[in-house]
């Protein structure tokens, strides 16, 4: 048996970020590594998420999920080998999905780790399309926005590891038309050539309303939040009558050090007679079974398309987090670790 290290690197949070998060508040620090004890499992992390909600996490404030502990690594979705187990579940050479990322070696209490099948997807994918953010566009469409045949679905954030999925599914579920919005004109593009949407824009180009109407000139029936602010505002005024909204993440305020106004038109609810519902995606593990299977097959046979972008190295996690909220990652943003 090779020697197992005796230390390794985690990203540690040092001081709270206000407004943007910067290089000072995080430290990359070079920490023990002891056997795992009885029940547990020790990872060498292969691959590990950064995610919008972990800026969240940052803050010292009341949430679903609770604050990163400064002078503590953080923690996020991660996929790795077992080096070490001590748990009859596991054994050496096993590929595991955790919730210990941000670290290079994980010691893992084993009834949180869940077997990943490295023939079936590549291990990135369990921490994007066919994992957290697949869920929850899954989810999100399917059960919180109760989407049907001949809806026509607007989502924000549209090239991102969510955005992309769910404009997907609605194409395949038979959405009437699918317009998203992105950042950047290559975004734009990408969105109508390689994934299929109907329509798209630049929310950078201008006021989000007109862009939206002129390409959803019949209104709107879906509209999948991931960026709150002027695109729900434009969305209510662009939904058709029983509109459906769900709200994921609000990312165009994260990192407001200020509140946020609200939509100036909720009015429109009423005579609309509009839903909007959050989503969490811990509430809808019951789908992953049907997930999985409908999203693979998708994969398989080539419906469905998902980029990554990976980043190389944990000494660039701190840049990967950032470039994330700065709109630098088309799909799913992952740090690997493959030395
Ligand atoms: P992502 O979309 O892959 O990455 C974030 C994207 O947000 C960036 O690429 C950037 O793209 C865009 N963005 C950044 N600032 C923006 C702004 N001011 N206005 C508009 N867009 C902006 O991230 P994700 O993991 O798929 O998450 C998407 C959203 O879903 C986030 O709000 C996240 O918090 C939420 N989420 C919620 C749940 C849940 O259970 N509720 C689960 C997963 C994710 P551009 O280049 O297009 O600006």
């Amino acid at each position: 048996m090779t020697a197992l290290p005796t230390t390794g690197r985690s990203w540690h949070l040092v001081a709270r970020p206000h407004g943007w998060p910067k290089a000072e508040d995080f430290a990359l620090r070079e920490v023990p590594v002891t056997e795992p004890a009885e029940g547990r499992i020790l990872v060498r992390n292969l691959h590990f998420s950064v995610d919008p909600y972990m800026r969240g996490r940052m803050n010292d404030v009341k949430s679903y999920t609770p604050p990163y502990k400064l002078d503590q690594p953080m923690d996020g979705g991660a996929v790795g080998e077992v080096i070490a187990s001590h748990d009859e579940r596991f054994a050496v050479g096993d590929h595991v999905l955790h919730g210990l990322g941000w670290r290079e070696y994980a010691d893992v209490p084993a009834q949180y780790a869940t077997k990943v099948d490295a023939s079936l997807a590549p291990l990135s994918a369990y921490l994007g399309v066919l994992g957290m953010p697949g869920l929850t566009a899954y989810a999100g469409l399917f059960e919180v926005a109760s989407f049907k045949e001949g809806d026509a679905v607007f989502v924000s954030g549209a090239a991102g590891a969510v955005g992309s999925l769910v404009g997907q599914m609605a194409k395949l579920k038979g959405a009437s038309r699918v317009i998203g919005s992105a950042g950047s004109a290559e975004k734009v593009k990408h969105l109508t050539e390689k994934y299929g949407f109907d329509a798209a824009f630049n929310y950078k180009d201008g006021p989000v309303a007109p862009q939206l109407r002129e390409a959803a000139p019949d209104g709107i029936d879906v509209y999948f939040d991931n960026v709150g602010g002027e695109h729900l505002e434009a969305a209510m005024s662009s939904f058709n009558v029983h509109g459906r909204a769900t709200i994921c993440g609000m990312i165009a305020q994260y990192n407001n050090t200020e509140a946020t106004p609200g939509p100036s038109n909720m009015a429109l609810i009423i005579g609309k007679r509009l839903r909007l519902q959050g989503v969490l995606v811990g509430d809808h593990v019951a789908l992953q079974p049907q997930f999985v299977e409908e999203v693979s097959g998708w994969i398989r046979s080539g419906e469905l398309k998902y980029d990554e972008t990976v980043v190389e190295g944990i000494e660039n996690g701190y840049d990967a987090f950032v470039g994330l909220l700065r709109g630098e990652n088309t799909g799913k943003m992952i740090v690997s670790l493959n030395r």
